[in-house]
Parts: structure tokens; C-alpha cells; sequence
């Protein structure tokens, strides 16, 4: 008999996060392991990790990834952060023993599953997730099911264009959300606002240091996160529009600095946003969530 306890997975670019998940999404048990680019020494590596954890009777694997994942397959398609091109992952965690069923999944998508399970405990039917870390990544939860669209790739939502002749996004496109609001993007414009006004930039500038500098006063800083408030609430207007939920989470680090961007992302939905959507919208801040993505990769294994 199969207990109901899952295995959790949240690949990331330099971290993995393996979770032992309890039924009721509670983490039993979590391990961090360094992540190494080639897919069998990491499947190894994660294999020595989680094996205390006596695999045989969990419920099944699940596996969220940062980038292009086909779910059918099981197959990552592409993945920039790991540099990974057409990995059979589900194929591979199988051969070296991972309990089946092996789910993939982009990391996004599992955050929000996770979100929707857990610290919104299902009181909610239309919910949307923006993960704010080093990029904006998205995840859907439409009457109370994950949608991943036709191919699997939907809710891409650091990649709304925000403005079409606005800075490079990592993308290759111009002006996406992610380009203002992403924490590489955050820290690239500072530099190039503090070379602008001929002042050098600290060597170890991050989100954080940039959100403590706007908590001080300092005009440059405070600029760029209403600047990074602006783009976003142009794009959560044009979600409330599509899809009127009734809850947008904003998760991941850089949602920390919430108090510095919040109030102009609520001028721009107010401006943009109809009326009746905006109105049954409640926007929910949590930066403290660590852990949904791989609560959320578990609880894909029914
Ligand atoms: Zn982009």
C-alpha cells in the first residue's frame, strides 16, 4: 500500500529543494543540494540525498523546472538557467529509482498549485501567481484547475510586454514585465541609473540593497520600484481584465519590497483595470513562501 506521503522537487538554477510532502502539503522533511548542469550527475546527486528518506512507498515524484517543460512528456524542452535542451527528465528520474509516477512541471505553475493548496488552503476558485525573484515567472489556477495551455506553456507572465520599445529582457524581447521587475533587471538599471548620475556602485548591490536604500530615502532607488510598480500594474491590469480572478498572489524574494511598489501598481490597475474584475480582486502578498514551488511539484502526484 502506498502512503500519502510525495516527493517533491524544485529545480533551480543554482539551488535544487527536495521535500519529503506530507497529505496535506505540510513538508515532512527538506534538503537542499547544489545544482551541477549535467542532468545524470544531478539526478545522482539528488538520488543520494533523498535516499533516507526510503522512496519505495511514496505516492509518486513530482518535479518542477525553470524554463520550457512539455508535462506529457516529461520532458524539459528548454531550460536557459540550466542550460538543459530536450532532457527526458521523467525517463531518467525513473531509471535511477524515483518513485512513479514521475510528474514535470514549470516551477511557476508548481508555485501556484502549491499556493492554491496550501496558503490559500482552495478558498479560491480563479487564482493567478506571480513568482518575483531573480525573474518574474507565472502560474494559472483557472476554476480551481491548473491551466497549462495547448503545449503546456502558459502563464508566461514575466513576459507580458509592458512596453514595446522598453529595456532588453532576458528573452531577447523588449519590455517585459520581467525587464522591470526582475532582480537582475533591478540591479542592472540601478548601475546604470548610479553611472548616469556619475556615482559608483556598490560591488554587491541586490534587490535587498536596493530596497533598503529606497526605505532610506534615496531618490534613485525609490524611482526604480515605482518604476518597477508601474509595469506591473500595467500587466496585472491586462490579467484582471482576461481572466478576473479573485485572488493574484505575488510570492519570491523581490515581493519582500512589496511597501515600495505596491502603491503604484494599484495607481496603474486603477487607472486600466474594468471596474467589476478590479473590484472582486483581492491582491495577497506572501515573500515569505519559500517552499511552494516543491510542495506544489508534490502535490501534482494525485
Ligand atoms: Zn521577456
Amino acid at each position: 500500500m502506498k502512503s500519502g506521503y510525495r516527493l517533491g522537487i524544485d529545480l533551480g538554477g543554482t539551488l535544487v529543494k527536495l521535500a519529503l510532502v506530507g497529505p496535506a502539503g505540510r513538508v515532512v522533511s527538506l534538503k537542499e543540494v547544489e545544482t551541477v548542469l549535467n542532468p545524470r550527475d544531478l539526478i545522482s546527486r539528488l538520488k543520494r540525498a533523498a535516499e533516507p528518506w526510503r522512496l519505495k512507498g511514496l505516492r509518486g515524484t513530482g518535479v518542477g523546472v525553470a524554463g520550457d517543460v512539455d508535462p506529457v512528456k516529461g520532458a524539459v524542452r528548454f531550460a536557459p538557467n540550466l542550460k538543459w535542451k530536450n532532457v527526458p527528465i521523467r525517463s531518467l528520474l525513473r531509471k535511477a529509482g524515483f518513485p512513479a509516477p514521475v510528474h514535470v512541471e514549470n516551477d511557476a505553475t508548481a508555485a501556484a498549485w502549491g499556493a492554491y493548496h496550501g496558503e490559500l488552503k482552495k478558498r479560491t476558485e480563479n487564482l493567478i501567481v506571480l513568482t518575483l525573484g531573480t525573474g518574474v515567472g507565472g502560474g494559472l489556477v483557472l476554476d480551481r484547475r491548473l491551466y497549462r495551455g495547448s503545449t503546456g506553456t502558459a502563464g508566461e507572465l514575466g513576459h507580458i510586454t509592458v512596453d514595446p520599445g522598453g529595456p532588453l529582457c532576458g528573452c531577447g524581447n523588449r519590455g517585459c514585465l520581467e525587464a522591470y521587475l526582475g532582480g537582475i533587471h533591478l540591479v542592472r538599471w540601478a548601475k546604470a541609473e548610479m553611472l548616469r548620475r556619475k556615482r559608483k556602485a556598490p560591488a554587491d548591490l541586490t534587490p535587498f540593497s536596493l530596497f533598503q536604500a529606497a526605505r532610506r530615502g534615496d531618490p534613485a532607488a525609490r524611482a526604480l520600484w515605482n518604476r518597477a510598480g508601474w509595469a506591473l500594474g500595467i500587466g496585472l491590469a491586462s490579467l484582471i481584465n482576461i481572466f478576473n480572478p479573485d485572488t493574484i498572489l505575488l510570492t519570491g524574494g523581490v515581493a519582500g519590497a512589496h511597501p515600495l511598489f505596491l502603491p503604484a501598481a494599484r495607481r496603474e490597475i486603477a487607472k486600466r483595470a474594468f471596474l467589476t474584475p478590479r473590484r472582486a480582486v483581492f491582491l495577497r502578498v506572501f515573500p515569505q513562501s519559500k517552499n511552494l514551488g516543491v510542495i506544489g511539484a508534490a502535490l501534482l502526484i494525485p
